[in-house]
């Protein structure tokens, strides 16, 4: 049996997720830093629940623990994101950006990330198939940032693709450290969502899909990679 975590998994596309995990028979725990809405979520799913801030140690910490003495953990689907924008839903750009916005993104993006990452990886090196899923975005990808035409080249946030190209570099960097590991970046696409005020074109279904496959893959699938739903995306 699989038993999988889920950070931010009480809506949206860390949700669906869950949801189709369940399907495929994993043993998900729908992580939540309010434990209401992640027992809500869980009920719904028939899912595990653990309280878990990605920017707090104690909370992280503490989900480690309950997760560990429960039997263990063998897939890690770090979810949990933010966009900061501004009052009318706008993506704050260059002229407007500041450390404290940049900061503030980079507390659950990037830091919280780790955070899991660290406390979670002594239950995964127990899994006999350790697979690790960060929850990246198109927007982390250099390449698209610089080419004209691309995807996300017109998107002018700062903080946000600048966290996510750092939760590539956390994979790419822990897929090293770990051989044993399935650790891999992934990019949902632009989902409809209330991280960017539900105005993302695809269904979570369609977001989900790339979430749901990195999580399932075997000892023999790739490791230190970035995908989308098409294949191989460019650093
Ligand atoms: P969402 O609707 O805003 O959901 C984000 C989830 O993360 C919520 O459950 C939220 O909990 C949780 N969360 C936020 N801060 C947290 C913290 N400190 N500790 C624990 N949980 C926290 O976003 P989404 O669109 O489903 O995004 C999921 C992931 O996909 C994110 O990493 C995002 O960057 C990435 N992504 C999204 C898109 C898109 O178009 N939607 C595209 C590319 C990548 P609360 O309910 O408590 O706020």
């Amino acid at each position: 049996m699989t038993t999988t975590l889920i950070t931010g998994a009480n809506k949206d596309l860390g949700f669906e997720t869950a949801r189709r995990l369940i399907a495929a028979g994993q043993t998900v725990y729908i992580g939540s830093r309010d434990a209401e809405r992640g027992r809500r979520a869980a009920g719904q799913l028939g899912a595990r629940m653990v309280q878990l801030d990605v920017t707090d140690d104690a909370s992280v910490a503490a989900a480690a623990k309950a997760i560990g003495a429960d039997g263990g953990l063998d897939v890690l689907i770090n979810n949990a994101g933010i966009e900061e924008r501004g009052a009318d839903n706008s993506v704050i750009g260059a002229a407007d950006v500041t450390a404290d916005m940049v900061r503030h993104t980079f507390e659950t993006n990037v830091f919280g990330t780790v955070r899991v990452l660290h406390a979670f990886l002594p239950l995964l090196e127990r899994s006999e198939v350790p697979v690790v899923v960060n929850v990246s975005s198109g927007l982390a990808s250099l390449t698209r940032l610089t080419t004209p035409g691309a995807p996300s080249y017109a998107y002018p946030g700062v903080a946000y693709p600048a966290s996510k190209t750092a939760v590539n570099v956390i994979t790419v960097q822990y897929a090293k450290a770990f051989p044993n590991m399935r650790i891999n970046a992934v990019e949902p696409g632009f989902t409809k969502t209330d991280l960017n005020g539900n105005t993302g074109v695809q269904t979570v279904e369609q977001g989900a899909e790339i979430i749901v496959r990195m999580a399932q893959v075997g000892p023999d699938g790739p490791t230190g990679g970035y995908f989308d739903a098409e294949g191989t995306l460019p650093w």
